[in-house]
């Protein structure tokens, strides 16, 4: 049985924005991702699963118990915002004793409980401090203590660390991971950060205009994306023109096995991520002109002139520094997704 199960919701707004029939089966103990650009829809799921929206259609269930019919605070569901929410004039200490008050803990439970989840989020002896004087990460952990107190069956997160500076983000990705291991809580993680959905998520769900584009693992969903718009939205990727003749795909000088059978004979796109492509002297791959080589710490990022398009790849630092701007070269790769050449238009509207 799921622990959280979304069947087929929708939710239209007045203006035709909103999501089309999102459904989902999350396991206890998963932690499971909405990706996807900004007005796709992750947050209008997400308030739908917490109380804060009503769907038009379809049942959430939590357990195997509906839990639609239920205000926000019966549902077995904790919520954590990209604005801490926190109570300024509260010590750090009620803010996470508050919703223990409402649900008649002891005095002693209620610190025991407190203690434990500060300690959880590393902010063991910031319990009689005011949120306003700690750092916007600090506050951000506080909130999570607070969600996490609650011991929720789902824990809904939407873009909780956002606000926070790059390195920050990727501390508190670790240490939220960490905690969702220790305690073996259900979450579902918003975000349209692809590289923490990537990092932190057991799952993602990929959304576009409202609806599931794909719904699968990082590493699955990284590298055998299924439409150009999830190639490109995760991860860097060329886009090129190709042509199958069913068992084979040629794309300039290269003749290369066909990953998709199933895919009309004809023109097609074929998308190389930068790393699977390399740089060769031979000029049996594709030829072209060095533009640009971006050293970026270990690896340089290099950006080759091809017919009309401007390719990267990534390559080793060393290699970098025997490359110049104008200098020819050929381009290979042995590893690419190929789509049918409709999907262009698709990814663009
Ligand atoms: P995301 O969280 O992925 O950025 P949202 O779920 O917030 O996206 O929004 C999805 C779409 O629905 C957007 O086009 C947004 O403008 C619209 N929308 C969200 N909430 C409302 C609302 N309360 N009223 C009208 N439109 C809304
Ligand atoms: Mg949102």
């Amino acid at each position: 049985q799921s622990q959280l199960s979304i069947r087929n919701i929708s939710k239209i707004f007045k203006t035709g924005d909103g999501v089309k029939n999102i459904s989902l089966e999350i396991a206890k103990g998963e932690m499971v991702t909405l990706l996807g650009p900004s007005g796709c829809g992750k947050t209008t799921v997400l308030r739908s699963i917490g109380g804060f929206l009503e769907p038009d259609s379809g049942d959430i269930l939590i357990r195997g118990n509906s839990i639609l019919q239920l205000p926000p605070e019966k549902r077995p569901t904790a919520m954590v915002f990209q604005s801490y929410n926190l109570w300024p004039h509260m010590t750090v200490y009620e803010n996470l004793a508050f919703g223990l008050k409402i649900r008649k803990y002891t005095k002693a439970d209620m610190e025991r409980e407190v203690k434990a989840a500060l300690e959880m989020v590393q902010l063991g002896s910031a319990a009689s401090k005011h949120p306003t004087q700690l750092s916007g990460g600090q506050q951000q952990r506080v909130a999570l203590a607070r969600a996490l107190l609650l011991k929720p069956d789902v824990l809904l997160l939407d873009e909780p660390f956002s606000a926070l500076d790059a390195k920050l983000r990727m501390e508190m990705r670790e240490e939220l991971r960490d905690i969702q291991m220790a305690t073996d809580m259900t979450m579902v993680f918003v975000t349209h950060d692809q590289e923490e959905a990537l990092s932190i998520s057991d799952r993602i769900v990929v959304m576009h205009g409202g609806q599931i584009e794909q719904l699968s693992t990082p590493q699955d969903i990284y590298d055998t994306p299924q439409s150009l718009f999830v190639a490109n939205f995760i991860g860097r990727i060329n886009v090129l023109k190709g042509v199958s003749d069913g068992q084979h795909i040629t794309v300039g000088g290269l003749r290369l096995p066909n990953p998709k059978l199933e895919l009309p004979i004809g023109h097609c796109i074929v998308a190389v991520r930068p790393e699977d492509m390399y740089l060769s002297e031979q000029e049996e791959g594709l030829t072209g002109h060095i533009r640009q080589v971006m050293v970026l710490g270990h690896y340089a990022e290099v950006s080759v002139n091809y017919e009309e398009e401007v390719l990267k790849v990534f390559v080793p630092r060393q290699q970098a520094a025997t490359l110049h701007p104008g200098q020819p070269i050929s381009l290979m790769f042995s590893k690419m997704n190929v789509f049918p050449e409709i999907s262009v238009s698709e990814a663009d509207k």
